[in-house]
């Protein structure tokens, strides 16, 4: 049994680790566990989470109600009490802004691509949440539609959020996902990047157990009927089939590289051709 003052040394531990890898600034972030089966032990809002003790913790019951400390719950209790409400089985939250997985989610691209082994069998697909205003009942009600399917999400122009069986599972599933981000930045840099294929990925998903990993929810099958899958039951993941390959080299159809130019940028472009040719 996990006694109260070992898990409020471990929020400390966690908020410091966040700060110093830079996955939050100043204020930002907030980490929560179960503390029984009725009560939450909860960050403060307002403090830097690379400097809390652990006498800064708030207690509160399920539905937010502060039953201990000197100090307000987080600003985004919310959002934790709906994951808390959604999944009976986990038992810590942590949500931060670490730069390169925020830079996906404000750029609007998921990191649902199977190039990493280890994060198809650890995580599996990490979608976005639809973009909500931070603080409000908007936030839990996006983070609904992914919750029970996913251990770890974007939040579109805002953060990641984790979730896990305890308090450090759901912190090293937030570094997991911003190692993952950063890596696929790197590959798309770099101009290709070979995804596993989907029978590799279905002998990844076969493999969990023998690792010891749970995860929510299988990966989706059906991958032609996009629209129709439920992010609620199983995890979308872009994972071609590999006809005997077990990587699906960069450059199949409607995954050709592209070039975005802004409007002055091609107008430049356009003018100089022009020029060149007189
Ligand atoms: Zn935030």
């Amino acid at each position: 049994m996990t006694t109260e003052s070992s898990l409020r040394a471990d929020v400390v531990e966690i908020g410091r680790r966040m700060y110093a890898r830079g996955y939050t600034a100043s204020n930002d972030g907030n980490i929560s566990v179960r503390l029984g089966s009725d009560r939450l032990l909860m960050t403060p809002k307002s403090v830097c989470k690379g400097f809390m003790t652990p006498d800064m913790m708030c207690v509160t019951d399920l539905e937010g109600r502060k039953i201990q400390g000197d100090r307000d719950p987080s600003s985004e209790m919310l959002m934790h009490l709906e994951v808390y409400r959604q999944r009976p089985d986990v038992q810590a939250v942590v949500h931060a802004h670490p730069p390169t997985a925020t830079g996906f989610a404000v750029a609007g691209i998921p990191l649902d691509r199977a190039v990493l082994a280890e994060v198809v069998t650890t995580l599996g697909s990490v979608p976005i949440a639809e973009y909500a205003t931070p603080s409000t009942s908007e936030l839990p009600d996006a983070v609904r539609k992914y919750i029970r399917a996913h251990d770890g999400m974007l939040l579109a122009n805002h953060g990641a959020l984790t979730v896990g069986g305890d308090l450090f599972s759901a912190y090293y599933k937030m570094e997991i996902i911003e190692h993952f981000a950063k890596i696929s930045l790197v590959a798309r840099l770099l101009g290709r990047e070979n995804l596993i294929s989907r029978e590799e990925v279905l002998r990844l998903q076969q493999l969990r157990g023998t690792y010891g990993i749970k995860a929510p929810a299988p990966i989706c099958d059906d991958p032609g009927a996009m629209d129709t899958r439920d992010p609620a039951s199983c995890q979308v993941l872009q994972a071609p089939s590999g006809g005997g390959l077990r990587l699906v080299p960069a450059g199949i159809p409607g995954d050709e590289p592209e070039i975005r130019l802004t409007y002055r940028e091609l107008s430049a472009l356009i003018e100089d051709a022009i020029r060149s040719l007189r």
